[in-house]
């Protein structure tokens, strides 16, 4: 019996819903958006117990402690964490052993049902109903080899054609829910095609099988597109959209192209530029990257570059610095928005030209950052801050320097301070390191309020956290638990693009866990919200300000005595400054 594979953990975690769960022990009352239950942990007449069906995790605010279903599991079944995987694997019928003969996995079953939908789509784009479709495919420049290439289909406007074909091939109902492919109406208990009058982009894993789809309208109307719903055949953040078709051209140029959409990709390989894929939705993951790692070293960023693409493009730097990866960013020409535009409107060697002048990854982030970072050099030091966890990953030490030497010249700062600034000891928050720390004396920890109300609540609304993660660093959380939380979230927004509770709650150990269930599960309404994170922001900026003051002290002391260092003194006063004007 060896180690578990991530992939099943998730594939378990999704199939277990924690309510349904946590049915089987205690009777769970609905109160509001959670359920409440006495703790079956600890003995107690009022309830404080409390599950998060959204979150996916539960509490007890008695006992306090807390975790996602597979913690829930380990405490009432007494089980270790492999066991409490296998316990709700079989719960759910999931294979966790070695491919045992006999009976088809249900994931064999989901890959068969996808490609016969991915036929069936192909057949009615074929057809007579699928006319205006065509029409419309051809008017956006397709042809015919690359509808073949990708499989296009078309889904027709009916609420069941799907679901009907594929009852005659002997599919249940409920096997074809769990492929996505059809919607419960839960007033009328029945089911109904999730796609309806549009394009069909059949989707494959990494091994050429169709594991979900994505589909686009063809008029105005919304959403624009629309994507299975994870099942467990297709795991968002594992899959590249075209891998399949690009992976020869990836590994024979050492490069890959990242698009954002379904069309961008289709359209430079119709032209003959095959190493391009699309991330399923805008920000990357671990997974895409390593996978990424193992066919090429150069990738190159193709996103439309509004405010949400400069952003995702941002966020894909780190996952891909990471991995050793060379990372630049493609920036279309004026009047073009993204690739498929470019191709169509000025073919393939304008197209190529963008590739080829793309920008040196952190020359984008800098012009990115430009404005925040003005022209006061506190501006300048708090980008450099900002840069630093993340360049400090290239591992390439002569790269590494060359960023810092570009940092240095366009912020127009001596490399020496630069140099200095990154050169500082990073405070490590890894929750390995806390846990280690099982000191109950520091059960009593005090918590800095401003960055307990600031973690509830960003906790409760995605929005405030992707803006909150942007802004701040993890060592601007005094307290080490909430540094170590803080940390965590931002990773997970910056791998799944929202923020997945359970996720959090299982990558965190011990206290933090504990103290993390807290936060999540204090689903309070904040007064003035926008302003409450602003404050709060501020807040915890400033105690930055005045660490750095605190920590460049001794150097303005020195005056006098001319052996100080200007830049650093320079620094000060202008924190100084600084801090004072956001106290008015
Ligand atoms: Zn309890």
């Amino acid at each position: 019996m060896g180690l578990i594979p991530q992939d099943k953990i998730e594939l378990v975690k999704d199939a277990n819903d924690i309510v349904d769960v946590v049915s089987g022990y205690v009777s769970l009352k609905k109160t509001g958006a959670s359920f409440k239950a006495c703790c079956p942990f600890h003995t107690e007449k009022t309830p404080s117990f409390v599950v998060s069906p959204a979150k996916q995790i539960w509490r007890c605010f008695g006992c306090g402690i807390g975790g996602n279903v597979f913690g829930f599991v380990e405490k009432a079944e007494h089980m270790s964490f492999a066991e409490a995987v296998r316990f709700l694997a079989e719960r759910r019928g999931i294979s966790i052993e070695y491919t045992d003969s006999g009976k088809p996995e249900l994931r064999d079953q989901l890959l068969k049902l996808n490609e016969l939908a991915a036929k069936y789509y192909k057949y009615v784009l074929e057809s007579e109903t699928g006319r205006a479709a065509r029409h419309y495919l051809s008017q956006r420049g397709i042809n015919a080899e690359s509808l073949a290439r990708w499989s296009l289909g078309f889904a027709q406007d009916s609420w069941d054609a799907f679901l009907k074909y594929a009852k005659t091939k002997g599919y249940t109902e409920q096997l074809i829910e769990s492929a996505g492919l059809i919607i419960k109406n839960e007033q009328r208990g029945s089911y109904y095609d999730r796609f309806r009058n549009r394009i069909v982009f059949p989707v494959q894993d990494r091994n050429g099988k169709y594991c979900a789809f994505g589909a686009r309208v063809t008029d105005k109307s919304l959403p624009k597109y629309l994507n299975s719903p994870e099942t467990q055949v297709y795991v968002k953040s594992r899959i590249l959209y075209g891998w399949p078709q690009a992976k020869a051209a990836v590994s024979e140029s050492n490069t890959v192209i990242i698009v954002e959409g379904y069309m961008d990709v289709v359209m430079p390989h119709q032209y003959g530029v095959s190493n391009v894929v699309a991330s399923m939705g805008t920000s990357l993951t671990k997974e895409q990257s390593q996978q990424i790692k193992r066919y090429a070293e150069n990738v190159k960023l193709c996103y439309d570059l509004d405010k949400a693409g400069i952003n995702a493009s941002i966020r894909g730097i780190d996952v891909l610095i990471e991995e050793g990866l060379n990372v630049s960013v493609v920036v279309m020409p004026q009047g073009c928005k993204d690739p498929d535009e470019l191709l169509v409107k000025k073919g393939k060697d304008a197209f190529l030209e963008a590739v080829n002048n793309a920008k040196d990854i952190v020359e984008f982030w800098l012009e990115a950052e430009k404005t925040s970072a003005g022209t006061e050099l506190s501006g300048k030091i708090a980008v450099v801050a900002k840069m630093k966890p993340v360049i400090n990953k290239v591992a390439n030490e002569l790269r590494r320097k060359g960023y810092i030497e570009t940092i240095s010249r366009k912020l127009g700062l001596e490399e020496r301070v630069v140099e200095k600034e990154f050169s500082k000891e990073e405070r490590s928050y890894s929750a390995a390191a806390v846990k280690g720390q099982a000191n109950p004396a520091a059960r009593e920890r005090v918590c800095p309020p401003a960055e307990k109300e600031l973690l509830t609540l960003i906790l409760n609304s995605a929005e405030a956290a992707g803006r909150v993660c942007a802004e701040l660093l993890d060592s601007d959380f005094t307290d080490n638990i909430n540094a170590v939380i803080f940390s965590e979230i931002k990773r997970n927004i910056a791998e799944r693009g929202v923020l997945d509770h359970s996720g959090i709650a299982a990558a965190l150990a011990g206290e933090a866990a504990e103290a993390f269930t807290a936060l999540s599960l204090d689903e309070r309404e904040f007064a003035g919200q926008e302003k409450a994170e602003k404050d709060l922001v501020r807040h915890i900026m400033n105690n930055r300000i005045i660490n750095r003051l605190k920590e460049l002290e001794p150097e303005v002391k020195k005056v006098g005595r001319s052996e100080y260092d200007k830049n650093l003194v320079n620094e000060y006063y202008q924190l100084l400054r600084r801090l004072k004007g956001m106290k008015k």
